[in-house]
């Protein structure tokens, strides 16, 4: 412990610099500072949170960006932990009733293998496929793929292999919309879902795979039990904040001083010096009313903010101008949130439980939209005890087009679908609406190519560091993960450079 303690204090009080105010930039910040360094977040926007955003307005309380999350890293419930923020996680209420539509019907999704068995989701071949699977599966032939060497599998032809094409088109089809708004024809498996693909590696068999991890992960669990009761948590299970998601956001920005943050502040160009042992960064950075800020000078540098940025973004490395021009385009998802209300005698059929997703097949009977979360049955206490209050995806790879729309055309679109699924009468009594340009990046089958050129700016680049949503997955828990993990390579960095330094004192 001692030895630890003089490794932090021998970098204690360097400053790093952090790009971005999204969950991933203020988690880095917020583990940089417990470790004693002196960080300065900078974000374009006026507020901090990023893709995290709620809104409460007229006894109505929406997020306009994610609306839950899970705890399934370990770095989410350390963070829950240290901000004090266990009282106001919110759980959503029935949230394992989770419905998909077929045959133009909602229907629960099964959660266990008898459920599934008599679940009418899937017809009788494909749940024999599934439980067959372990005999079935087919290995990949990577023989077939001609045109180019380096494309990946794509996430359909990954549980085509494993499951058929039906739960493809009814289970992942709709998962992968409801979740990164994207088609599992372009999806990447090795990259959207990577433990998965790892399975496959060891076990070849997902079902097999997922038994022998599961009964693996109970042995562990009882040992772990024995030594830290108490901390066993429901990691899977979703949930939210009272107050909505911008909470988590907040409380780490309380835990940022007033100089630690400079919101409004766009970083334009960044600088990388060697000549100096320390404080080799100077970053620039623009306000909305034009006033620049030039030469902060940082001893590291955590980058959290969209490839697409950083790409605008210019960079000199020894007076010399660092192209970037080796960073791949991305393709990003656009979508449009909807949030409704309808008084609860115009809803015939409410559901109850977390929300329904709409597989791309049920377009043929008349669906346009990706899928809607049942905010107030999961919070009731999101709006006023005589409506209903909904959250509803449209766009996405399946419509790029749509996501764009006006209010106007968007309410008939939601209202439409809703009169579908829930039997909803007539128009809402509100409509609020947020258009994500930019929602998603793609992790396309040429995804492999971005995380090339994340890993050569951080080669090329010493004290860059990269994390974020554009790396290692796109959920709030992997973001956080990200920012973490991007934190301690800054520390181990700065480490390694004080121990270089200390030879000449
Ligand atoms: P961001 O939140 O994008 O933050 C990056 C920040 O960088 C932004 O604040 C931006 O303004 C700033 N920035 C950009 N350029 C500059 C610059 N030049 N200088 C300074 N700052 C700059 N995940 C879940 O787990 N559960 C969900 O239910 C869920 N639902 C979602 C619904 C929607 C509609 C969307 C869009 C996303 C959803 N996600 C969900 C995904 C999740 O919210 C994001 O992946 C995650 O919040 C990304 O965090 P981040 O910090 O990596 O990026």
């Amino acid at each position: 412990v001692g030895d630890h303690d003089t490794k932090f204090e021998s970098i204690s009080g360097k400053r790093v610099a952090v790009v971005g105010a999204g969950v991933s930039g203020l988690a880095a910040a917020y583990k940089l500072k417990s470790r004693g360094l002196n960080v300065t977040v900078f974000e374009a926007d006026e507020r901090a949170g990023g893709k995290l955003t709620s809104v409460m307005q007229n006894g109505l309380i929406w997020d306009q960006g994610a609306n839950t999350m899970t705890e399934a890293e370990p770095e989410v419930g350390s963070l829950l932990d240290d901000l004090g923020l266990r009282d106001k996680q919110q759980f959503p209420i029935s949230q394992k009733k989770r419905y998909i539509v077929r045959n133009g019907l909602p229907m629960m999704l099964p959660t266990n293998p008898i459920e599934l068995v008599t679940s009418s989701v899937l017809s009788t071949q494909a749940k024999i496929q599934i439980l067959l699977e372990p005999f079935l599966w087919k290995k990949n032939d990577s023989s077939s793929k001609v045109s180019d060497a380096s494309a990946e599998e794509s996430v359909s032809g990954f549980f085509q292999r494993h499951f058929g094409q039906e739960v493809v088109d009814y289970l992942i089809d709709p998962f992968v919309g409801g979740t990164s708004a994207a088609d599992p024809d372009s999806l990447s498996m090795k990259h959207s879902f990577p433990d998965l693909w790892n399975v496959e590696k060891s076990f070849g068999s997902i079902i097999v795979g997922a038994i022998r991890t599961k009964l693996a992960a109970k042995g562990g669990k009882s040992g772990e039990a024995k030594s830290s009761p108490g901390t066993k948590r429901g990691s899977r299970r979703s949930f939210s904040f009272k107050g909505g998601m911008q909470i988590l956001p907040d409380m780490l920005c309380k835990s940022l001083s007033h100089d630690e943050i400079n919101l409004d502040s766009k970083v334009l160009s960044l600088s990388y010096n060697s000549g100096s042992r320390q404080e080799n960064w100077s970053l620039s950075c623009v306000s909305h009313n034009e006033t620049q800020r030039q030469n902060l000078h940082y001893d590291a540098v955590v980058m959290t903010a969209p490839l697409c940025n950083v790409k605008e973004m210019k960079v000199t490395k020894g007076g010399q101008p660092f192209l970037l021009n080796f960073l791949p385009e991305i393709n990003y998802m656009p979508l449009s949130v909807l949030i409704t209300t309808f008084t609860k005698e115009k809803v015939k059929r409410p559901l109850e439980g977390f929300g329904v997703l709409i597989p791309s097949k049920e377009k043929k009977h008349g669906f346009k939209t990706l899928g809607t979360l049942f905010s107030s049955m999961m919070f009731p206490d999101r709006c006023p005890s005589d409506l209903h209050l909904y959250t509803t995806f449209i766009g996405g790879s399946r419509n790029q087009e749509l996501a764009k729309a006006s209010t106007d055309e968007l309410k008939q679109v939601v209202t439409s679908d809703l009169q579908r699924l829930l039997g909803v009468e007539g128009e809402p009594v509100s409509v609020n609406h947020y258009y994500w340009r930019k929602a998603f990046p793609l992790y396309d089958s040429s995804y492999g190519s971005v995380m090339e050129a994340i890993d050569k700016m951080e080669k090329d680049l010493p004290g860059f560091f990269y994390a974020g949503n554009h790396r290692g997955g796109l959920s709030i828990g992997k973001s956080i993960a990200s920012g973490c993990k991007a934190a301690d390579l800054v520390i181990s960095y700065l480490e390694s450079c004080s121990n270089d330094k200390k030879p000449d004192e």
